[in-house]
């Protein structure tokens, strides 16, 4: 197959000598793939307006000698203006793609992975809630969808059953173990400590609809505390930090 048409949300691009960029496709047909956007200073605008980060588009490739694949072709289907227009809802698309990406696999269909970021986006674009509310539903949502759900009902070491005790007694998260561990297993220093009313709102935020977020209210110390236990749980499974964290830091 010489030529082949997908679709396709650009997570990145970086430059390629002079006027070429290598862009990072997420595509809906097949996984992650790089392409090469040829340019000429001329053309540098029309070419590249279409082939920005944050955008979903169609693409005609042409695979080349060496599995190089060059875009020939491009529509604009979703371009965000939205998100574009706003510098807090970049840095947070930045943030989806950023993670969503290392969960692709090279030239392989990950359609409930492509229709969880594309949902994502939609909704960022005319969300009006807290958006670290969305942060924490996307990541239960993303949980699911790449099968690795933090362990919350049992402790992950012993097996205890959280939910048979009879006192509303907490338990701590690991990230390392993948979930919570009850009061003896852990050391209760490095861990946190988690009460079974996290365990039933993070839940909520995992089967939910986002369009059921935005009236949605949950305190702010909640909302850190969750994010301090889902952001590390995440880095354990991708081995590496979030970059794009840093920069929704320096917003705020
Ligand atoms: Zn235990």
């Amino acid at each position: 197959m010489k030529y082949e048409k997908v679709e396709a949300i650009v997570a990145k691009h970086y430059p390629l000598g002079e006027t070429s960029n290598i862009l990072v496709l997420l595509t809906k047909e097949r996984g992650k793939l790089k392409a090469v956007a040829k340019g000429n200073k001329k053309l540098k605008n029309a070419l590249f307006g279409g082939t920005q980060p944050v955008t979903y588009s169609e693409f005609v490739l042409y695979n080349g000698k060496g599995g190089l694949k060059t875009i020939t072709q491009y529509k604009a289907i979703d371009p965000f203006m939205k998100i574009k227009s706003d510098l807090v809802k970049t840095a947070w698309a930045l943030f989806y793609l950023e993670v969503c990406q290392d969960f692709f696999q090279q030239e392989e269909e990950n359609r409930p992975l492509f229709d969880l970021l594309y949902q994502t986006l939609r909704f960022l674009e005319q969300y009006e809630g807290d958006m670290r509310v969305l942060e924490i539903s996307f990541l239960m949502h993303l949980f699911s969808v790449i099968g690795y759900m933090p362990e919350m009902n049992f402790c992950s070491n012993c097996k205890k059953d959280w939910k048979a005790q009879k006192t509303e007694e907490a338990f701590y998260f690991s990230a390392k173990k993948g979930g919570v561990l009850c009061p003896d297993c852990s050391d209760g220093i490095l861990d946190e400590k988690i009460y079974l009313g996290d365990v039933k709102m993070l839940s909520a935020l995992r089967d939910w609809d986002y369009k059921d977020l935005e009236r949605l209210k949950i305190p702010e110390k909640n909302i850190r505390f969750y994010e301090s236990i889902l952001i590390p749980f995440l880095e354990y499974y991708m081995e590496r930090k979030i970059k794009s964290i840093d920069f929704i830091k320096k917003l705020n």
